[in-house]
């Protein structure tokens, strides 16, 4: 008989000492259910915590032989922490969750219950949650928007970490290296039969968040900087405004040449304008190639396979060729 399917648990924690021990109760009763199916290991990722974090890991891998730590040198982001959890996990799919029971650990068995339908991406989207302060829900519904308007990569609104991969999807992200990682972009990037699922977060089970503002914004601008060219561009469109304001002045000065109006201020304004639009327009040249650089730096794959079926070659077929 075949052993049943690994599915790798993988929960980045950055200062969770005191939820930890009921995150963990929480996700071993939701994983009991499906313990008929699969097996199960979990690995948490310690973020570079100054709290007991690392000891509360050290006690939960004692008495829970599926529970692996991992901890990293200092605090190197939710992201980070999330990559080296994935790096690690040995599992055929893969499922990450925030530590903090934000993410409800029931909601597994319907990621897994996807996989199995054939999605190699199960992605989660959070619903709306009132309880959530206000700044938090704009902001984060804001960075959607611009994001959906810049990125060339599509990024649903309110996805989450929370997020199954299956060995194969995987093990595309991981041939991704680039440095700043926008984990919900990338996820995107790689294409494959994306499923999309709906969750009510729950309230966080205690300390506090993590995300101050000056992290959202960073997290931010790793998504718009990672999957957009667009802000590079923005000098070339100023350029034409400024070119066509040129034109403007440039009719309007012929019209007083004829008029013998005599108004110098235009001539004077088509220089000027023509020459911010020269300076922009360069700017936006060298942005256009910076944009390749870019592009080229993150390394990137230039495809993925979904699928790939070559047909062993007939013995002696070049060989007959050849000869012919
Ligand atoms: N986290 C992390 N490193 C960080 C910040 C957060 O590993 O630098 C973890 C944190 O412990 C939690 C998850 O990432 O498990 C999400 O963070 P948090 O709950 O603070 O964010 P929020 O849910 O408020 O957006
Ligand atoms: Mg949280």
């Amino acid at each position: 008989m075949d052993p049943l399917p690994l599915v790798s648990i993988v929960c980045p924690a950055f200062e969770e000492e005191e939820g930890l021990p009921i995150f963990h109760r929480a996700l071993k009763a939701a994983l009991a259910q499906l313990e008929h199916r699969f097996r199960f290991e979990i690995i948490f990722v310690d973020d570079g915590s100054q709290d007991r974090t690392l000891d509360v890991l050290k006690s939960l891998a004692q008495i829970d032989p599926t529970v692996s730590y991992l901890s990293l040198s200092r605090n190197f982001g939710h992201q980070a922490a999330l990559t080296a959890g994935l790096e690690h996990a040995r599992g055929d799919a893969v499922v990450s969750l925030d530590a903090d029971l934000q993410h409800p650990p029931a909601v597994i068995a319907e990621l897994l219950h996807q996989w199995q339908q054939g999605h190699d991406v199960v992605i989660t989207i959070r619903g709306d949650d009132q309880r959530l302060p206000w700044l938090k829900r704009f902001t984060s519904k804001a960075f959607y928007r611009v994001m959906g308007f810049f990125s060339e990569t599509e990024i649903r609104v309110a996805t989450s970490d929370f997020r199954l991969l299956s060995r194969k999807a995987l093990q595309a992200l991981l041939q991704l290296k680039e440095q700043h990682r926008f984990m919900r972009g990338l996820v995107q990037w790689l294409g494959f039969v994306v499923k999309e699922i709906e969750f009510q977060p729950d309230e966080r089970v205690a300390g506090k968040s993590k995300y101050t503002l000056r992290r959202m914004i960073r997290l931010a601008s790793d998504g718009l900087f990672s999957f957009s060219r667009t802000p590079l561009r923005v000098p070339i469109w100023l350029s034409g405004f400024f070119f066509a304001l040129a034109l403007l002045h440039a009719v309007l000065a012929g019209v007083s040449w004829l008029r013998d109006t005599g108004a110098a201020w235009h001539y004077l304004l088509v220089i000027v304008n023509v020459g911010i639009g020269c300076v922009l327009g360069s700017v936006g040249v060298v942005g256009e190639y910076l944009g390749r650089v870019h592009e080229q730096v993150k390394q990137r794959p230039v495809y993925l396979l979904k699928e790939c079926e070559l047909r062993p070659l007939e013995v002696g077929v070049a060989q007959r060729r050849e000869a012919a």
